[in-house]
């Protein structure tokens, strides 16, 4: 236990006790989170349930989670058939020896900017964006501080404490980006939080991307999957991957995630030591014309679906079908894009007088060429978990790779020994 860190954290929440006392304060339901204000005048509960309903399961907590409740069908992608049922509750994996070791314990206050992964803040953000009470709500929407052209702003929230079970936002007046409001308080679930924060509450870093160590004097490649989970071929694909000694990405849309064996299949992928990244929750395709409020709830829902599922909210953000739109850079990600794309969705259907055999080595010596004719030191390839054929190709792609030198990597570990810093709101095609 860090005293000077508890200290801190004592002496915020006592002013932070003074200044609620004399203005609006709200605290957090742990059913919806919507706030709700106490006090003799403001009693209204928010009328407005933001979307994001299920409840992620921490790592370390062994209480199963609950679940999901109104699960909101995507508009192009077909509905799921199965009810959600309980997600897995994340498995505490022992980190692989083989893995980078932690960096030393932060000490003394941790500021809140270092704290939580910029994506919490995005899902405060749209929380509060939501928040409709006459005396705070109105004047967050109709603050810069709502208009989803600011996504977040780490200063807004710099005032925090942990406490019982909470992580307690103070938002002093007129300081969410000169809004006129009064000092209130927002209260966040500290086990949901905990999948976005940096460091534990003794200041021990956690929720770090497993680097492991490497020859950064070899070439690197990043094999990257989308449309996951696929409980039939992401473990083939994983053994095959694991077989070479090679690591990837995933990118889950987090819709799917509801199917409990779908949600397994995330774990067993995470636990096999890949990395497991967001495809959004509805694999929406975003335009330049397309809501921001759409924008946000999709990432955000994607974001809380997979800390729920691992306990780590993913570090990376793969666009449906890679769009780009200006809006993006105020998404608070890095984005990921392709130097080449295996093209192992393109021409699927059956060619005249062939038999699903002959699809199947087709597709398979595409795959094959398509890739190893392209692969480049800090390349980023993009591949998909749906077809039969691409267990046997990445078999195959890897035995060339390893003949060539080449580690395959996850994404986290392409920018690691590339030393690039992955900027929110960018989009990365490569490492080169
Ligand atoms: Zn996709």
């Amino acid at each position: 236990m860090n005293k000077r860190f508890w200290a801190r954290i004592v002496i915020t929440g006592l002013f932070t006790v003074v200044f609620t006392a004399v203005s609006a304060c709200s605290f957090f339901n742990s059913n919806t989170h919507e706030p709700i204000l106490e006090g003799p005048t403001n009693t209204p509960a928010a009328s407005n349930t933001p979307s994001p309903t299920n409840t992620p399961v921490p790592t370390n907590t062994p209480t199963p989670t609950s679940t999901p409740t109104n699960t909101p069908t995507p508009t192009n992608t077909p509905t799921p058939t199965n009810t959600p049922t309980n997600t897995p509750t994340p498995a505490n994996t022992p980190v692989p020896e083989e893995f980078m070791p932690a960096e030393p314990k932060r000490e003394g206050f941790i500021p809140a900017s270092e704290m939580f992964m910029p994506a919490y803040f995005a899902i405060i953000k749209e929380r509060l964006q939501t928040y409709t009470d006459d005396k705070i709500g109105n004047a967050l929407v109709n603050s810069s501080f709502a208009s989803y052209d600011t996504p977040f702003n780490a200063a807004d929230y710099s005032d925090y404490k942990i406490e019982n079970g909470k992580v307690i936002f103070t938002f002093a007046g007129k300081t969410l980006t000169g809004t006129e409001h009064p000092t209130f308080t927002y209260s966040c679930d500290l086990a949901e939080a905990r999948a976005f924060m940096l460091y534990d509450e003794e200041g021990n870093p956690v929720n770090r991307p497993l680097i492991r160590e490497l020859d950064p004097s070899k070439k690197m490649i990043a094999l990257t999957f989308d449309d996951g989970p696929n409980p039939v071929y992401d473990p083939q694909i994983s053994d095959v991957l694991l077989k070479h000694n090679a690591r990837a990405t995933f990118f889950i849309i987090t819709y799917k995630c509801a199917k409990e064996n779908f949600s397994r299949s995330v774990l067993n992928l995470r636990d096999a030591g890949h990395e497991i990244a967001s495809h959004e929750y509805g694999h929406e395709f975003f335009y330049d014309d397309t809501p921001k409020k759409k924008i946000w709830t999709e990432v955000n829902r994607a974001n809380l679906d997979l800390a729920g599922i691992t306990g780590t909210a993913p570090r990376f953000l793969r666009m449906a079908g890679g769009r780009t739109t200006d809006y993006l850079k105020y998404v608070p990600m890095p984005q990921i894009g392709w130097t080449w794309g295996s093209l192992d969705w393109e021409s699927r259907e059956l060619q005249p007088g062939e038999t699903k055999e002959g699809r199947y080595a087709r597709k398979l010596a595409q795959t094959y060429k398509n890739v190893t004719e392209h692969a480049v030191d800090g390349g980023i390839i993009l591949m998909h978990v749906n077809y039969a054929e691409e267990p046997e190709a990445v078999d195959k792609i890897l035995d060339y790779l390893d003949s060539k030198g080449f580690i395959c990597v996850t994404v986290s570990e392409l920018f690691y020994y590339k030393g690039v810093t992955p900027v929110n709101g960018k989009r990365y095609s490569d490492l080169q």
